[in-house]
């Protein structure tokens, strides 16, 4: 490696305090040369005096920034990795060498900058009177037909206290009800100081499961190892319902029995009061939750919580992986074929693969779950990488959902321009009859405007990269990866009707005509607008749990692990929305997407059924997810990617190059293109294929005028070896002066 022989060493001297970006130069003594590393901590003459202070290598270089005879050298190393910091500082440094990026981004994506959070006081509301009487109690309300009354009192019976967002969201219990519960000398209300645990107190509670003979195979299987201190990765795939959750539940029992933490990454979406009950009721204090609401401080405060020993759990978001546990012993994620595992800010990192690096460092495993494994991780299962382990079926046997695909060109066709098929209505109005539930799915994935033919089907594609086109408003279309360019068509360039267009329908629309044409149903919509509200989430939820509804219409939120028994019928109005993503994941989203939203149907007592809408029935994802036959798609889809050069099976680099000027964001660009075509010409690069530079996709933001180069690569190493030289080319160029350039690796939405 180059590093390895690096003449200089930037240092952070006190990570605590000072300002991440902070960093100190100093010279690397010849005989230290081979062994430092980034992370490691050291010990430097600093300030005035000269004092001697430990510091962290956060970056190696042969750059001198400051006047070279000036510079101060190393004395020493003190300690080589085995601290939290400097495990997390040599994490941050292998993203910002696989990711791009400075290395203060990454820094501060590891490390959270030290805030103090303001005092929050929590409200709880606390039973008051004895087990006896409340039962006593009870019997009385439920006699009295005072169902909200009920409802809390056997709550807190289970739970005492309640956080008392917890009795007015989770349970509908209102303001009104609580009061009138106090005056009774029933309950109480309570503060306290706040985020000691998010959640509020909840009692640890014995139950546990019994596992099936497959759930203890995944077990035995990932325990074995680790008794022998063998640390893997591990792909868990299990159909929908198949009890994935219990599997991470028991490993980490066993791990954090055995005196490591554990750290489990689920998307924000899926981190609802059901899953996390299902963790503290195992583990009780001694976890923690981490989301997207709370401030710095608050993250902050939870860290540092895991820093002194407080916790074994850490359980939230992507950010979560970066949990200061000393003594890791496995990272889970659930659902790991999410697209929020990929961070879309700087460095653009994801989640799956810094897990697997932080689980090196730490000598963790990982274990990786889905029912629809992205097709990265299958690919890694294949070839021996990691360790696949199976549920195939669902607990206590139940079928999986019968699945009718409906052909909407029929449908037009046949004069029916709903948005809901025949079949769909006629098996509606019969839930509705039945007091069965309903879910609706709209997938809004994606929906930059993919241009398409409701008569024949046809989707207009880009020439060079084979995604789908994005309507622009000012009349063009445009590939989101290479920026190629044509203009938009007004009848179908395959089978010339005037039917072609971008599809617009919103999930409002849909819950207007599902209410026009079923006007005695009850309807509740989930999306971006009804859930910006605090909690609106949880709301929403737990009223259709409540069955206070008999529709519930959404977008890809509602299919995220949700457990509704008496949901019979899934309904999915246009598959073909995911399909034609601006990106090659396309067929893979589909497939993802339509698989778990039918895993919703039928997880209770009565079977489900499913209806998939398309204008493309016959093509692979839909048909295969139709049939939940994952091995067949991804034979398929890998065949696919084989033939494009799209990853797995090749690896593809996005550089944006900026500028608010038009002129030099046109010219670094072109710069670039010629310094790689020029390498090209020396019979360098070979295998490298390049496209650019092009406008980006969004060609100008906030008058920064944006330009992408585009290239794709067998070899990720090569790319990253790209990456580098070109950070330094442009940093040795004046032309680059005020240009911002970022890469993207194995880009999901482009830049
Ligand atoms: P998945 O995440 O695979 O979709 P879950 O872990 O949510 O599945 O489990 C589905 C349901 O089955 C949950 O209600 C869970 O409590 C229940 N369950 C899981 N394992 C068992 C078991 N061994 N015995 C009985 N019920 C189980
Ligand atoms: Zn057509
Ligand atoms: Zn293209």
């Amino acid at each position: 490696m180059i590093e390895d022989m690096a003449t200089y060493a930037n240092v952070i001297v006190d990570i605590s305090h000072e300002k991440l970006d902070k960093t100190f130069q100093y010279r690397i003594p010849g005989h230290l040369q081979e062994e430092l590393s980034i992370g490691m901590q050291v010990e430097v003459p600093f300030g005035n005096g000269g004092r001697k202070s430990t510091a962290f290598v956060v970056e190696l270089t042969d750059t001198a920034e400051y006047d070279v005879s000036k510079l101060k050298e190393i004395i020493g190393i003190t300690e080589t990795g085995v601290s939290i910091e400097s495990q997390l500082i040599a994490l941050a440094g292998w993203m910002r060498k696989n990711y791009g990026g400075t290395m203060n981004h990454a820094l501060k994506t590891v490390l959270p900058v030290k805030q103090k959070s303001k005092e929050r006081k929590q409200r709880l509301v606390r039973l008051v009177i004895s087990d006896k009487k409340a039962k006593e109690q009870l019997a009385l309300f439920e006699k009295k037909h005072s169902t909200a009354r009920a409802r809390l009192l056997s709550k807190l019976m289970e739970q005492n206290p309640l956080p008392y967002e917890v009795v007015t969201q989770k349970l509908n219990v209102t303001a009104s009800v609580v009061r009138a519960m106090e005056g009774l000398g029933i309950l109480k209300m309570e503060e306290k100081r706040a985020y000691r645990n998010p959640l509020g107190e909840m009692k640890k509670s014995g139950r546990r499961l019994v596992l099936n003979e497959e759930q203890n195979q995944a077990v035995e299987r990932v325990w074995k190892d680790f008794s022998k201190g063998l640390r893997q990765t591990y792909l868990m795939r299990g159909v929908t319902g198949s009890g994935k959750t219990a599997v991470y539940i028991e490993l980490i029992e066993k791990v954090v029995g055995s005196g490591r933490q554990a750290i489990v990454l689920i998307p924000e979406i899926a981190l609802t009061y059901q899953t996390v009950v299902r963790f503290y009721q195992r583990f009780g204090e001694r976890i923690s939750i981490l989301n997207s609401k709370m401030s710095q401080g608050e993250r902050y405060d939870q860290f540092e919580r895991a820093k002194n020993g407080d916790l074994d759990v850490m359980i939230g978001p992507r950010s979560a992986l970066f949990t200061p546990f000393s003594n890791l012993g496995i990272i889970i994620i659930d659902e790991e074929h999410e697209t929020s595992y990929k961070s879309e800010t700087l460095p653009r990192y994801h989640a799956r693969e810094a897990a697997v690096a932080r689980g090196k460092m730490a000598g963790a495993s990982v274990v990786l779950g889905s029912a629809t494994p992205s097709m990265d991780s299958f690919y890694h299962a294949k070839a021996g990488d990691y360790v696949l382990l199976s549920l195939e079926k669902r607990i206590e046997e139940k079928p999986l959902p019968q699945c009718h695909t409906i052909d909407l060109r029929q449908e037009l066709k046949r004069g029916n321009r709903s948005i809901l098929s025949e079949k769909l209505q006629e098996l509606m109005a019969q839930r509705l009859r039945e007091r069965q539930q309903i879910m609706l799915f709209l997938n809004r994935r994606g929906v930059a405007g993919f241009v398409s033919c409701r008569a024949c089907g046809h989707v207009v594609k880009c020439p060079h990269c084979d995604v789908s086109l994005s309507q622009h408003n000012n009349g063009t279309l445009v590939c989101h990866y290479c920026g190629h360019t044509q203009a938009v068509f007004r009848t179908c360039p395959a089978c010339g009707s005037k039917y072609i267009g971008g599809f617009k329908a919103g999930t409002q629309k849909i819950e207007e005509i599902v209410k026009n044409r079923f006007p005695n149903a009850r309807v509740l919509r989930m999306d971006l607008d009804t859930t910006r509200s605090k909690d609106g989430y949880e709301k929403i939820l737990s009223a259709f749990a409540n069955h206070e509804a008999d529709i519930l219409i959404g977008t890809q939120m509602i299919v995220k692990g949700h457990d509704f028994p008496n949901v019979t019928l899934v309904g999915i109005l246009a598959a073909d929305l995911s399909l034609h993503t601006q990106d090659y994941h396309g067929p893979e989203r589909t497939f993802q997407l339509i698989t778990q939203a039918a895993g919703r149907a039928g997880r209770g007592r009565l079977p489900g059924e499913v209806v998939i809408q398309t204008y493309s029935p016959e093509h692979y994802a839909i048909k295969l997810a139709g049939n939940q036959d994952y091995e067949q798609f991804y034979e398929e889809e890998i065949a696919y990617r084989e033939l494009m050069h799209y990853p797995p099976c090749g690896h593809m680099m996005t550089m944006l190059v900026a500028s608010k000027d038009q002129m030099t964001a046109f010219i670094s660009a072109e710069l670039v293109a010629k310094k790689i075509s020029q390498a090209r010409a020396n019979g360098k690069l070979q295998g490298l294929w390049m496209i650019g530079p092009a406008d980006a996709a969004v060609g100008k933001v906030k008058d920064i005028y944006r330009k992408v180069l585009y290239f794709k690569h067998e070899d990720y190493q090569t790319l990253v070896q790209i990456k580098d030289v070109l950070e330094t080319f442009i940093g040795s160029h004046r032309e680059f002066g005020n240009v911002i350039i970022q890469f993207d690796f194995d880009p999901m939405n482009g830049f």
